[in-house]
């Protein structure tokens, strides 16, 4: 049977009548060292006693030991169900249940408990909502968070709200330290891969999040491995300066699934993530965070601490 989904339906390769493909042997590189430390553990037991949910733990994030360390996590908004469909992600499609005015209070509570220093919010697409509405809600949990723990650095990743300016305006104006949207595939790819998305849009939502708050930095991640070209993703990254962008992080694609999801096109070799941040630097991103095991809210705190420097000498 097909996923059904808001607005449409994405088929299986069984309703294709396509094989499902062997897994690519992992290489060497992508193997995660154990590495938990105090902070990690009290976070763990923390999170365990108050039952609540992080995208870290949900999504088996390999740097999880890394960032709760550094006492920064990230927490998923406005439900559980997406209206979009992208091929590489494992957040269910459907349509979603009503949205929740005190979710913004009970993640501020949550990363209170949890003490962080680094919050980052990340949440699905509310198609079945208005653009502003689902705004107010963004910026509601920035405010919650700011009132609640004001030293809390927030980033936010949010969704292209349709591409709509107020919207966008809404979320910025709450003034979050890092304003995230992800472009995550190629110009070409996007149609197939993120049918729900234009990747001009995309860009348009970053450089409109730029020119409401040229002080707070902007930010996107790119996945590899999901059959792009070298030069599609220096495409990508020239694109994204292009408006403004500041923060980049790429990492390597791992298929949730080999049956409802598209399967890993390659391996991209530390080497070729060593090139993309090289180039990227050079781009004038004032971070670039790129290896396999490299996801968006990696090293989420320094990001925003190299940007903050840069942007306080540019204006
Ligand atoms: S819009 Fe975001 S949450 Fe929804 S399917 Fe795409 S990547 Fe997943």
């Amino acid at each position: 049977m097909s996923q059904v989904f808001f607005g449409g339906s994405i088929p299986t390769r069984a309703d294709l009548g396509e094989s499902v493909p062997a897994p690519l042997p992992r290489p060497p590189w992508l193997k995660t060292k154990l590495k938990t430390g105090p902070n990690f553990s009290e976070l763990k037991g923390l999170v365990r006693g108050l039952d609540l949910h992080t995208v870290c733990e949900e999504a088996s994030c390999p740097n999880i030991y890394e960032c709760w360390e550094a006492k920064e996590a990230t927490f998923l908004i406005l439900g559980d169900k997406c209206t979009r469909r992208c091929g590489f992600c494992d957040i269910a499609t459907g349509k979603p249940g009503a949205l929740d005015k005190n979710e913004p209070y009970r993640v501020a509570d949550a990363v209170s408990h949890m003490g962080l220093n680094f919050a980052v919010i990340t949440g699905v697409e509310r198609d079945d909502v208005a653009p502003k509405t689902v705004a107010e809600i963004w910026a509601e949990t920035i405010r919650a968070i700011r009132a609640r723990i004001p030293g809390c650095g927030i980033e936010v990743l949010t969704g292209d709200l349709k591409g709509d300016r107020q919207a966008i305006d809404i979320v910025v104006d709450a003034e979050p330290e890092v304003f995230a949207h992800n472009l995550e595939t190629t110009r070409r790819l996007h149609r197939k891969i993120r049918p729900g998305f234009r990747y001009e849009r995309s860009l348009a939502v970053l450089e409109m999040a730029k020119q409401r708050k040229p002080n707070i930095p902007t930010k996107s991640n790119i996945i590899v491995g999901m059959g792009e070209t070298f030069e599609e993703v220096v495409e990508c990254l020239t694109d994204l300066r292009e408006v403004g962008v500041d923060l980049m992080t790429i990492g390597q694609y791992l298929s949730p699934s080999l049956e409802h999801h598209i399967p890993v096109d390659r391996w991209v070799t530390p080497e070729e993530f060593s090139e993309y941040k090289r180039i990227g630097e050079d781009l004038g991103f004032a971070w670039v965070e790129s290896g396999p095991l490299v996801r968006s809210s990696y090293h989420a705190g320094k990001q925003y601490q190299a940007a903050a420097a840069k942007l306080g000498s540019r204006n």
